[in-house]
């Protein structure tokens, strides 16, 4: 116990260092991403987040969108509890058996117009997780899918420009003759 005590004030700590600050990237996207849904839905765009059977790595990241770094609230983009307030569907995880009825009914109650986003290579098609007896699939064999956001977890700003490439090819559809 003193070995270790005494040790822990010389190691360094083990952690990782925090990723290089990117400000500039992050309120260009995330601005443009504020900006694309108000002009698609005339005001903020509303997420709501459905672990369909994670690991939970790509909610870490999800979450990271709403800490004091990213804090994308202060773009129009925001988190809310319930499917009713949602516009789009975050879905993480494989979807596992006992997921898919909830799924389905998150995606029933959530009101038209609507867009579901597949975060995570699980979502794509099982990821690590295929195979196994307890999922059904990638998201798609469940929900029908806009977007997929790949990486093993994607990073909070991948997800912010996958964000603002559906809502611009939303808006460009919704012009278009
Ligand atoms: S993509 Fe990676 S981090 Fe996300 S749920 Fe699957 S294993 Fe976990």
């Amino acid at each position: 116990m003193r070995k270790l005590l005494f040790q822990s004030l010389f190691r360094l700590p083990l952690t990782e260092p925090a990723p290089p600050p990117d400000d500039a990237a992050l309120r260009e996207v995330a601005i443009a991403t504020g900006h694309a849904a108000r002009r698609r839905l005339g005001r903020s765009l509303s997420i709501r987040e459905v672990d369909a059977g994670s690991c939970n790595g790509c909610e870490l990241e999800i979450h990271a969108l709403g800490n004091a770094y990213y804090d994308v609230e202060r773009f129009g983009l925001r988190f809310v509890a319930s499917p009713r307030h949602a516009d789009v569907l975050m879905v993480t995880g494989p979807v596992t058996k006992n997921m898919r009825e909830a799924l389905l009914r998150t995606y029933d109650a959530t009101p038209n117009p609507k867009w579901v986003v597949a975060v995570g290579d699980c979502a794509r098609d099982g990821g690590c997780f295929a195979g196994s007896y307890a999922i059904v699939g990638g998201v798609a064999e469940v929900i029908p899918v806009d977007l997929h956001i790949s990486g093993c977890p994607p990073a909070p700003l991948a997800m912010l420009r996958g964000l603002l490439a559906l809502l611009e090819r939303v808006d460009s559809a919704a012009v278009a003759p």
